[in-house]
């Protein structure tokens, strides 16, 4: 397998989509697992679902202190971190760049990006202390591509590439590896909700001409990309961004 056996993996936003899809193929690879998400209910019920190798964490992530507490939760359940999946974020309101709130701007960034960078400050003296560690961040296609009317969401996706990339520069003297993925159209309650699909519904709903591959991923696709990053056959790969996107990205 991965070489995952009893690492300690962070998922944040673990309990819902592609969080929960890496959270649980994480578990698969024998790894402990961290289920940091504000969704209280969500991330209890997978932990029990899962055993003794899952614990939930809730916790608002834009929230400094709640970051501290997840991190010292974490660290109490399982005793060390190796693995950090940031991939909690939000959409906010949709609309064009003009008009944008500076209200919804800020809870975009403090969700999505703020959280990653202090997630990051929050996990790498205990990975430094191990001797090494792996980072993920879930970016999006939707940052590289334009997307009008996700304009503030789009930005907020992109900046989280500036952030793999540069810590992986700084990180890469403590064995440090962070890298970035770029998920596309996936399958998760959030997709779903913002295009009003109702769960359990799926016949031909996620077939997509317009993608290369003529469908929608499912977050397990996107969670086997995290498994790869995290695990040993990944050992010289960081400061990268992989698309995992049907070729939505191309
Ligand atoms: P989702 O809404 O299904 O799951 C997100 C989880 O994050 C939820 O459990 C939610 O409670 C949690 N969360 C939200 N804000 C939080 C906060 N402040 N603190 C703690 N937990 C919080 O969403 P998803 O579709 O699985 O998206 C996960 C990530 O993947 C997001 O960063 C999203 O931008 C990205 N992404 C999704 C798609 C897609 O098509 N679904 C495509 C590209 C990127």
């Amino acid at each position: 397998s991965f070489g995952l056996e009893d690492k300690v993996a962070i998922v944040t936003g673990g309990a819902s989509g592609i969080g929960e899809a890496s959270t649980r193929r994480l578990i698969s690879a024998g790894a402990k697992v961290c289920i940091v998400d504000m969704d209280g209910n969500a991330a209890e019920k997978l932990a029990g679902e899962i055993g003794s190798r899952a614990t939930a964490i809730v916790a608002d992530i834009s929230d400094p202190a709640d970051v501290e507490r997840a991190t010292q939760a974490a660290l109490s359940a399982f005793g060390r971190i190796d693995l950090l999946h940031s991939n909690a974020g939000i959409i906010g309101e949709p609309g064009p760049i003009a008009g944008a709130s500076a209200a919804n701007f800020d809870r975009v960034f403090s969700v999505n990006v703020r959280s990653a960078v202090l997630m990051i400050g929050a996990v790498v003296p205990e990975m430094r202390r191990q001797g090494g560690g792996s980072i993920v961040i879930t970016a999006s296609v939707g940052g590289i591509r334009p997307s009008p009317g996700l304009g503030i969401y789009a930005a907020s996706k992109l900046a989280l590439v500036a952030l793999a990339k540069t810590a992986a520069v700084e990180l890469g003297v403590d064995n440090i590896r962070v890298n970035a993925i770029a998920p596309g159209l996936t399958d998760t309650p959030a997709f779903r909700a913002t295009r009003q699909i109702p769960a359990g519904e799926d016949e031909g709903i996620f077939d997509n001409v317009a993608l290369p591959l003529g469908r929608v991923g499912s977050p397990a696709e996107v969670a086997n990309m995290v498994a790869w990053l995290f695990g040993d056959e990944a050992s010289y790969v960081t400061g990268g961004l992989y698309h995992v996107d049907g070729g939505l990205g191309v």
